[in-house]
């Protein structure tokens, strides 16, 4: 059995100015510490220089290969046309195709996209996946637009990348914002303009409806992914699901999802908070009650009112609209961080009473906050580790759109559990060879995959 320490020496990928990475200065990184895309190529060359990655490979991670930024007019519902502003950020395709998300949010900005596309790559080489990193964008607040505006505006941005992505160079999927919905209008409208086989508008996306070419157990897979690594690595610092208690922060796709499936694998949802409001109930919140509420109400508020909760029999009923100070205060074993990046700041870590932090958004925690986790000896699942199960449920999308195959559920369920499996093991086995957080060793394990291609393939020319 592994045994996880909680203290170890190494500072957790941190980005101080006072530790700042000679590589920053080296490609003209703006001194701006709170800045996502800084922090996060600080925490993977912090791993770097632990693994003597070649400072050409170093060089190569800590920019992206191409950053696409797109300006496109729509016409609104009222007759007038408005300017959106999108982004795709092709990372890396040294062991694949571009591959990652769009987000369709009013604070997208590039660095953050930077982040999100360089976390791809992470993700994508710690599962050993064949896949590269990318992610992509729209500046837009998606709940100001109606269905068909939305429409066209996926449609039109849809154009204007129509010449960067493609089914074997860089695909595109859902992520905050965006739906399977979402993907059926790209792969239309991809398919429509290049005239090429229905293979190819099918396999220049992931994350689609069943009907349109998607993979059974795609849109739970995310949420799934977070559970399988949990289920590995908690029994072994001795915190059993059966019985375990857990609050979730975000309550979209990932952390319903996840609260679900961890709660039919026998643990109890404790506390909850979404943009609307946050909950709490010790003997338990119903996470298919909440979920079916929220996703009609577009939002947790006002559950614990209503018929859902009284229905749901666990609890439910008792539970209590509480403060953000609280939500974060509430004991639990696990809090699992399921919504934006850096929403997890040095105060929010001061005031979480839980064991694990498992993160099921990408970068929810920053730097600052790593340092009082770690001082607190809370254990950090790192999102690259945690969050990877839409990636690898994407990729199994892809293989089965190119071998014209349809797998069952339970298939793609087992696939993605050795994925996950796997991928925590290459976790646990770099904190104990390198003796340090979690966060550090996911991203070495990471690096020695991408750091062996590169070395074997060379640099061109
Ligand atoms: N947006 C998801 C992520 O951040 C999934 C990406 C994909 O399936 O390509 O991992």
């Amino acid at each position: 059995m592994t045994t996880i320490a909680t203290q170890t020496e190494s500072t957790p990928g941190a980005v101080d100015s006072e530790q700042r990475n000679p590589v920053f200065d080296e490609l003209g990184f703006p001194k701006d510490p709170n800045n996502l895309y800084t922090q996060t190529v600080g925490s993977m060359l912090h791993a770097a220089d632990m693994v003597d990655l070649q400072h050409r490979v170093k060089i190569i991670l800590a920019q992206p290969k191409n950053e696409i930024m797109v300006h496109f007019p729509v016409r609104l519902d009222d007759g007038h046309h408005h300017l959106f502003k999108g982004y795709r950020v092709q990372h890396n395709n040294a062991l694949g195709p571009f591959k990652g998300g769009l987000r369709f949010h009013p604070d997208v900005h590039l660095d953050d996209v930077k982040a999100l596309a360089l976390l791809m790559t992470m993700k994508c080489s710690l599962a050993r996946l064949p896949l590269g990193g990318g992610k992509g964008g729209i500046k837009v607040d998606p709940h100001k637009l109606s269905p068909d505006e939305m429409e066209r505006v996926t449609r039109r941005f849809t154009s204007a990348i129509m010449n960067d992505i493609g089914p074997d160079y860089d695909i595109p999927a859902p992520d905050v914002g965006t739906s399977a919905q979402h993907m059926a209008w790209i792969a239309d409208t991809y398919q429509m303009s290049n005239s090429k086989s229905a293979y190819d508008g099918m396999r220049v996306v992931t994350g689609k409806p069943v009907e349109v070419g998607g993979s059974l157990g795609r849109e739970k897979a995310t949420g799934q992914g977070v559970a399988d690594v949990m289920a590995e690595i908690l029994p072994q610092i001795k915190i059993p699901i059966e019985g375990l208690r857990f609050s979730v922060l975000g309550f979209g796709n990932v952390g319903s999802w996840l609260a679900r499936i961890l709660q039919d694998m026998g643990a109890t949802l404790i506390a909850v908070m979404d943009h609307s409001g946050a909950l709490r109930c010790d003997t338990g919140i119903d996470a298919h009650a909440l979920s079916e509420y929220s996703y009609e109400h577009y939002g947790i508020a006002g559950f614990e009112k209503s018929k859902a909760a009284t229905d749901s029999g666990r609890g439910g009923k008792g539970a209590d609209a509480i403060s953000k100070e609280d939500f974060y205060s509430t004991p639990v074993d696990a809090f699992v961080p399921a919504a934006l990046e850096q929403m997890i700041g040095p105060q929010e870590a001061e005031m979480l009473q839980c064991r694990v932090v498992a993160e099921g958004a990408n970068a929810p925690c920053t730097p600052a906050a790593d340092r009082v986790l770690q001082r607190r000896g809370i254990e950090v699942l790192p999102a690259i580790l945690c969050n990877a199960g839409g990636v690898t449920v994407s990729y199994f999308e892809w293989v089965q759109n190119k071998a014209c195959q349809i797998w069952d559920e339970e298939t793609v369920d087992r696939e993605l559990n050795k994925v996950m499996c796997m991928s925590a093991r290459r976790t646990l086995l770099a904190r104990q060879r390198y003796e340090c957080d979690m966060r550090t060793a996911a991203y070495l394990a990471a690096l020695e995959h991408i750091g062996k291609v590169y070395k074997t393939r060379g640099i061109f020319p």
